[in-house]
C-alpha cells in the first residue's frame, strides 16, 4: 500500500467489473469495505462445488467475496492420486484460480482470489504461484491471484518480515497483493494449542509496535494486509475458549495513524479463525478496519451436515441401485448431482448468515 491509497478517500460510489479483481480494484474494494464498515467472507475451498456455492451465494446476496485455497485444499483440487504432492499444491490451486477467473465475471460479483497460510515450508508453493500468475501476466495483463497468505509468525520477527517484503516485491510487480500474519492464531489449523495459559501468553496477541515495524517496512513495496492475532483461534471450541481483545486492532490502526499522519484506519485487517465467535466481538472488530474474515470450519459442517440429512432421508438409495422389495430404481436419488447439490445448498445456506452478519449483503461493487 503506498501512502496515496492509505487516504480514506474517494471510492465509496466506486463500480468495478465483475469477476476476479487485483490489483488497484482489488484496493478499492478493500477500501470500500473499511469505509462501508462491512467485512467480506473468505471461504476456504476444495472443488468446483464449493466454488460454485460460494459464487451462487455471493449473487443471491448481491455481496462480493473472497474465495481462497490452502495447500491442502489446492492438492485436492488436482486429485488425492495425483502423483506428486507438491505439483499437486501448485496446478490445484492454479486450476481453480482459471475456473474462478471464467466462471466469476458471468456470477456478477466481485471475487478476491486468494491463498490460504504458507508457513517457512510452503513458500516455495507460493513462489510456484508467482511464477504461474506471471506467465498468466504475459498473457492477459492480469495475474490469477489477487493475493497470497504468507504466515510466518512461528519465526522470529525480523525473518517474518524480510521474508514478506523480498516477496512482496515481486508480488507488486504483477499487481499481486500479500496477506502477512503477526502473532500465532491458536487452533487446530495451525497445530497450535488453545491453552488455558493462553490468555498470559503474548504471542497469542499481535504487538501493535510490530504492526508498525510491518507497515514501515512493507507499505513503501506494496500493498498488503495483516492477520493478527486477537484471542482468535481455528475450528471451533466449547464457549468460552475463545477471548477475543479486538482493541489489539484499534490500538495497532491507532499507532500508525498517529505515528504516520495517516488518514483513519490505515491498515488493511484480516479475522483469522472467527468461527463461533460472538456477534458483538465481531461487530468490533469490523469496526476497525477487518475487510476480510475467514469461514471455514462452519461451511465444512454446512457442507456434511446437509449431505448427512439427505442420506438419512434415502437410506436405501446408498445401499441398493434398485429396491430388493419393490423394485423401484433409485437413479434419481444416489445422482451425485443430488447429494452434492445438497451440500451445496448446505453452504449456501451457512453463507447466507455470514453475508447478513458480516454486513456485506446488497454491497457489491460489481456493475
Ligand atoms: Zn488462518
Amino acid at each position: 500500500m503506498r501512502k496515496e491509497d492509505t487516504d480514506m478517500t474517494v471510492v465509496s460510489k466506486a463500480k468495478l467489473k465483475p469477476g476476479v479483481v487485483t490489483g488497484k480494484e482489488y484496493q478499492t474494494l478493500v477500501q470500500a469495505c473499511k469505509e462501508g464498515g462491512y467485512t467480506l467472507p473468505a471461504v476456504n475451498v476444495v472443488g468446483t462445488n464449493s466454488i460454485n456455492a460460494v459464487l451462487e451465494a455471493a449473487r443471491k446476496n448481491n455481496s462480493d467475496v473472497i474465495i481462497q485455497l490452502s495447500n491442502g485444499g489446492a492438492e485436492f483440487y488436482a486429485g488425492k492420486g495425483f502423483p506428486d504432492s507438491f505439483q499437486a499444491k501448485v496446478l490445484g490451486a492454479v486450476s481453480a484460480a482459471k475456473h474462478v477467473h471464467l466462471m466469476a465475471q458471468h456470477y456478477g460479483v466481485c471475487v478476491v482470489m486468494h491463498t490460504d497460510h504458507a508457513n517457512k515450508k510452503l513458500i516455495p508453493w507460493v513462489e510456484a504461484l508467482l511464477n504461474h500468475s506471471e506467465q498468466y501476466f504475459r498473457e492477459t495483463g492480469r495475474p490469477l491471484f489477487s493475493s497470497h497468505m504468507l504466515d510466518l509468525s512461528e519465526e522470529p520477527l525480523e525473518e517474518n518480515l524480510s521474508e514478506c517484503a523480498r516477496i512482496l516485491k515481486r508480488a507488486a510487480a504483477m499487481d499481486i497483493s500479500i496477506e502477512i500474519e503477526l502473532g500465532i492464531t491458536g487452533g487446530e489449523e495451525d497445530g497450535v494449542g488453545s491453552d488455558d495459559d493462553a490468555l498470559d501468553n503474548p504471542s497469542l496477541y499481535t504487538q501493535p509496535q510490530d504492526v508498525l515495524q510491518a507497515y514501515e517496512l512493507l507499505s513503501p513495496l506494496g500493498h498488503f494486509s495483516v492477520a493478527a492475532s486477537f484471542g482468535n483461534v481455528h475450528g471451533v471450541y466449547a464457549p468460552g475458549n475463545v477471548k477475543l481483545r479486538p482493541e489489539i486492532l484499534k490500538n495497532s490502526q491507532d499507532l500508525v495513524q498517529a505515528t504516520h499522519k495517516t488518514g483513519p484506519k490505515p491498515l488493511n485487517l484480516v479475522f483469522h479463525g472467527g468461527s463461533g465467535s460472538e456477534q458483538s466481538k465481531i461487530e468490533e472488530a469490523m469496526s476497525y478496519g477487518v475487510f476480510k474474515m475467514n469461514i471455514d470450519t462452519d461451511l465444512q459442517f454446512a457442507f456434511a451436515h446437509e449431505i448427512g440429512e439427505y442420506v438419512k432421508k434415502n437410506p436405501k438409495a446408498f445401499q441398493y441401485q434398485i429396491d430388493p422389495e419393490t423394485q423401484t430404481p433409485y437413479k434419481k436419488i444416489y445422482d451425485p448431482r443430488k447429494w452434492l447439490r445438497a451440500g451445496e445448498e448446505g453452504m449456501i445456506n451457512r453463507l447466507d448468515e455470514a453475508f447478513r452478519v458480516l454486513q456485506s449483503v446488497g454491497k457489491s461493487l460489481a456493475q
